[in-house]
């Protein structure tokens, strides 16, 4: 096989993501030469010439590994429940960017009365696939509203009875007079592979995803 065909870009997103995939790169012996908080660069060389990282939004993860673009990335649950996994191995989770997500509502809301009473909640969320599908199972009637951030305003302003978003603390919910009334589901970010890639590719990938695998247990 030519060098080319054997050069392998790894997707991630800034943030958490990039820190908490850090050390599973060190432990397939691949460090990033440069800091995407503080460079520019959107292409960041590693010290082996036949890895590359990629930075993109974390929602654009799976798309570029869909499309072959990049040949393999580091996404959450959340995300790759809305993107819908087409095109995508999910081998490993990673254990990593852990958190909830979560039902929150204005405090003082009785949510549990409401959804005894049938009654129809408005919810704003990033996350209308995952919400969806989790009123629908529960037989709560919702009216989605998609926001793309600060989904915690919705309920402060009269956007929305319950928010649908991930949760770590709580430190946020708190600052905004919210309150935790349902966990949907844990989350953690997933290694997720092109399906091409994984067989065209497979021997400079499978080193790298064994380290992963066997680094991300550690976080278990
Ligand atoms: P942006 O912040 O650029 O709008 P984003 O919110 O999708 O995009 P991050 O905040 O870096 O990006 O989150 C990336 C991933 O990390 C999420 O998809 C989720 O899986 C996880 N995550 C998000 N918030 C938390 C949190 N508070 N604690 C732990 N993990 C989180
Ligand atoms: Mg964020």
């Amino acid at each position: 096989m030519t060098q080319h065909s054997q050069q392998l870009t790894l997707a991630l997103s800034k943030g958490r993501i990039f820190e908490e995939t850090l050390p599973l790169l060190e432990a397939a012996g691949i460090k990033v030469s440069e800091n995407p908080e503080t460079s520019r660069k959107l292409i960041l060389p590693t010290n082996d010439p036949n890895v590359q990282v990629i930075i993109v939004r974390a929602s654009d993860v799976p798309t570029y590994v869909q499309y072959g673009a990049a040949d393999f990335g580091v996404a959450g649950k959340d995300v790759l429940l809305e993107h819908g996994g087409e095109g995508l191995y999910q081998p490993i989770d990673l254990n990593i960017a852990k958190c909830r997500m979560s039902v929150a509502v204005r405090a003082g809301f009785d949510y549990d009365t409401a959804v005894r009473q049938g009654a129809r909640l408005r919810v704003v969320t990033k996350y209308v696939q995952t919400a969806r599908e989790h009123f629908a199972a529960k037989g709560v009637h919702v009216d989605l509203i998609k926001l793309y951030g600060s989904m915690e305003l919705g309920p402060l302003v009269g956007l929305a009875d319950a928010i649908v978003d991930l949760v770590s603390t709580g430190s946020t919910l708190r600052a905004n007079n919210l309150v935790e009334v349902e966990e949907i589901m844990q989350i953690s970010s997933r290694l997720v592979v092109n399906q091409a890639a994984l067989k065209l590719k497979r021997e400079r990938l499978q080193p790298i995803l064994e380290a992963f695998e066997a680094a991300s247990k550690r976080n278990a």
